[in-house]
């Protein structure tokens, strides 16, 4: 029987309850499915540094290096937050996502019609939303150079290598094929250099991919259409910056960030994680909505396993105990049949896909 050798990551705060949940979910769909897993547990963030000395030891990326995929729950903490920056477990999050060279960040937002009023956009215009940002992650503004300041300037520099747009642009055309083959490619080239080169080499890579319809959209534009008419986007295509703030934009379409998977991939290992952190606040207490991270275990499946079947599973599962009425905490007041714990709600998922 086929076996994948998954990396769990569980972390801090909520990480282990939601990681559990996801966990559940895999062994229901491999026993579904027909093939079987094996998991690492690997130490990263505030709990690495107590055991270890390091938010990142050694062993963590060596055994990530040595998995198919890596799950990932989430690091951080106020009883950590005072460490020197090197020994933060976000430090550790971000040494470990350039170790890897994972330079695709993708991030789904998706509304399910069940939570269509729990959005903070009307009903109508959130409905049926289904988009995909792909973003690049190890370039541009963050980490261009020149960068730095004095008491008077502070400079960054936004640079892209054709090298790097034509990776990144593979990335959204390829994913645009399994989905409706529409990409919009978000740019500034009206004002910036860097985004005429952006949007040149972005003709050149659709050129590869005759069936899907390239758009551009300038970044002003985009900020305002996701909230004007989400629905029209299918992939956008964005450099580092402009993704990072299109994607927290596009996050809130869904109504909660309990809901929300990504993937960071490109390289040969890929990271799959939910977008929000360890949730100290509500850690312990078995309220922490898993669907982020079981959502995050069918991307798994889908991006690095080649297991689309099991995907779907996954996903017709999650809108099925939505559509059943079954809420955690943080939706509660939408349309809620039933409140469940963190642990009900990844039982009631990995139910209906047994069944
Ligand atoms: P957060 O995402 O952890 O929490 C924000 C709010 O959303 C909180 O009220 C929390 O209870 C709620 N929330 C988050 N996930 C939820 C879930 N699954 N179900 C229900 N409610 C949920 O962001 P924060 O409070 O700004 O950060 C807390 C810690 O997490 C910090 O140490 C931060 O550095 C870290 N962090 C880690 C990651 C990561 O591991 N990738 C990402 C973001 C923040």
């Amino acid at each position: 029987m086929k076996s994948y050798k998954i990396a769990l990551i569980k972390g801090d705060g909520i990480g282990p309850e939601i990681v559990d949940e996801a966990v559940k979910v895999l062994d229901a769909v491999a026993s579904c499915c027909g093939f079987g897993f094996s998991y690492d547990e690997l130490l990263m963030g505030g709990i690495a540094y107590d055991i270890t000395g390091d938010p990142l030891p050694a062993e963590t990326v060596a055994g990530a290096l040595n998995s198919d995929a890596v799950l990932f729950g989430a690091i951080g903490g106020e009883k950590w937050d005072n460490l020197p920056r090197e020994k933060r477990p976000e430090s550790g999050l971000l040494r470990f996502r350039k170790e890897l060279g994972v330079y695709a960040n993708l991030r789904p937002a998706v509304v399910y019609d069940e939570l269509a009023n729990a959005s903070s956009l009307k009903p109508e215009i959130v409905r049926g939303v289904d988009l995909m940002v792909v973003r690049e992650l190890i370039g541009g503004i963050y980490f261009g150079e020149p960068k730095g300041r004095d008491a008077n300037k502070g400079w960054n520099t936004m640079v892209y290598t054709k090298d790097e747009i034509v990776r990144i642009a593979h990335q959204a055309f390829k994913i645009a094929m399994s989905r409706q083959k529409r990409v919009c490619s978000i740019d500034k080239a009206n004002v910036l250099d860097v985004s005429q080169l952006w949007r040149e080499t972005v003709e050149e890579v659709a050129k590869e991919y005759p069936e899907v319809e390239l758009s551009h959209m300038y970044v002003d534009n985009a900020a305002m259409q996701l909230i004007r008419d989400p629905k029209q986007f299918d992939v956008m295509l964005t450099g580092n910056i402009f993704g990072d703030i299109l994607s927290d934009e596009a996050s809130m379409l869904s109504g909660s960030i309990g809901l929300l998977p990504s993937a960071s991939v490109g390289a040969k290992i890929g990271v799959y994680e939910p977008i929000h952190g360890s949730a100290p606040d509500i850690a312990g207490q078995g309220i922490a909505n898993p669907i982020a991270t079981i959502s995050s275990a069918s991307m798994m499946l889908r991006y690095a396993l080649n297991e689309n079947e099991a995907a779907d599973k996954i996903d017709a599962a999650i809108k099925r105990a939505l559509s059943e009425g079954y809420r955690t905490g943080d939706l509660a007041q939408f349309d809620a049949k039933e409140i469940c714990s963190t642990s009900e709600m990844g039982s009631i998922i990995a139910n209906y896909i047994a069944k």
